[in-house]
C-alpha cells in the first residue's frame, strides 16, 4: 500500500528570500511567526494564540513554500503530512497517524505542523460519497484532528497550518472557533509577481544577457509560482543538455514550449468535452 511516512522534522531552510509575490499573504504569516517567537507579548494580555491557519490557493501558489517559511523564519521544527495518504489506508491507522504527529510536535513546541490536502479528509460529510477511498477512514482521521485540535492548549506553541485548493469542500466542523478560523488566500501571480519569482528562480541559474526577465513574466500568463520554478530548470536541462555554459533566451523559449504543452495536455484531460 502507499501507507507510506512523510510526516517529519525537516528544515530545509526556506525563508521568505524564497518566497516571491504573496505579499499579502506573507503579511498576514508574519503574525504566525511574531505568535512562534513572543508568545508572551500576547499571552500577558489574555489573548489566546490562534491554533490553526488555512492556506487557501490554486495548486502551486506557494502554500507549502509559505508554510515552510514560516518555520523558518520563526526558526522552529516544521512538522508535515498530506491528507492523501490516508485516503486508502485501514481505519484506525491515520487516527493513530494523527495523534503521533501531535505528540511529536507538542515535545518540541514552539513548532508548526504543516497539513497538506487537508480536503481529502476534511471535506464536509455530504460530499464524501462523491470521492473515493474508505469513508469510514476519512472520518476517523478527520475526528482525531478535531479531537487533536480541541485537546491541544492554546498558547501551546503549536501552530497548525493546513493547506487546500478549495476551502469550500471543507468540513464546517474544522473551520469553528478555535480550530481552523483563519483563513490566508493565495492567488496565482500577476505580471510584477511573476517577474519577482522568475528572479527567485533564476538565481541559481547560470544564464546569459539575452536572457529578459519582464519578457519571461509577459510570456506566462496563468502560470503558478511552480510552473514558473520547472520553466527556469527545464531552461537549464535544455542548455546543458547541449553542453552550453550558459542558459539563454532560445533555451527558456524552448523550455516555455514545452511546458505550455504539458499544461494543454493536463487541461484537456480535465475538460469534459475533450
Ligand atoms: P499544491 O497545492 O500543488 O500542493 P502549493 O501551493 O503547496 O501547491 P508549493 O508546493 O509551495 O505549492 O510550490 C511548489 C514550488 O513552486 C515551490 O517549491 C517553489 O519552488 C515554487 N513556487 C511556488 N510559488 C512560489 C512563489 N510565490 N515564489 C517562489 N517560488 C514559488
Amino acid at each position: 500500500s502507499k501507507a507510506t511516512l512523510t510526516e517529519h522534522q525537516d528544515k530545509d531552510g526556506v525563508t521568505f528570500r524564497d518566497v516571491a509575490g504573496l505579499e499579502e499573504a506573507q503579511m498576514e504569516v508574519k503574525e504566525v511567526i511574531d505568535f512562534l517567537k513572543n508568545p508572551e507579548t500576547f499571552t500577558r494580555l489574555g489573548a489566546k494564540i490562534p491554533k490553526g491557519v488555512i492556506l487557501v490557493g490554486p495548486p502551486g501558489t506557494g502554500k507549502t513554500l509559505l508554510a515552510k517559511a514560516v518555520a523558518g523564519e520563526a526558526e522552529v521544527p516544521f512538522f508535515s503530512m498530506s491528507g492523501s495518504e490516508f485516503v486508502e489506508m485501514f481505519v484506525g491507522v491515520g487516527a493513530s497517524r494523527v495523534r503521533d504527529l501531535f505528540k511529536q510536535a507538542k515535545a518540541k513546541a514552539p513548532c508548526i505542523i504543516f497539513i497538506d490536502e487537508i480536503d481529502s479528509i476534511g471535506q464536509s460529510r455530504g460530499r464524501s460519497a462523491y470521492f473515493q477511498g474508505s469513508n469510514d477512514e476519512r472520518e476517523s482521521t478527520l475526528n482525531q484532528l478535531l479531537t487533536e485540535m480541541d485537546g491541544f492548549e492554546t498558547n501551546s506553541g503549536v501552530i497548525v497550518l493546513a493547506a487546500t485548493n478549495r476551502a469550500e469542500l471543507l468540513d464546517p466542523a474544522l473551520l469553528r472557533p478555535g480550530r481552523f478560523d483563519r483563513h490566508i488566500y493565495l492567488e496565482l501571480p500577476n505580471l510584477h509577481e511573476r517577474e519577482a519569482i522568475f528572479k527567485v528562480h533564476l538565481r541559481p541559474i547560470k544564464y546569459d544577457e539575452s536572457i529578459d526577465v519582464s519578457f519571461l513574466a509577459a510570456q506566462t500568463p496563468g502560470f503558478s509560482g511552480a510552473d514558473i520554478a520547472n520553466v527556469c530548470n527545464e531552461a537549464a536541462l535544455i542548455a546543458a543538455r547541449s553542453k552550453k555554459e550558459q542558459v539563454s533566451r532560445q533555451d527558456f523559449l524552448d523550455a516555455l514550449d514545452r511546458i505550455i504543452a504539458g499544461l494543454e495536455k493536463k487541461s484537456k484531460i480535465i475538460t469534459p468535452e475533450e
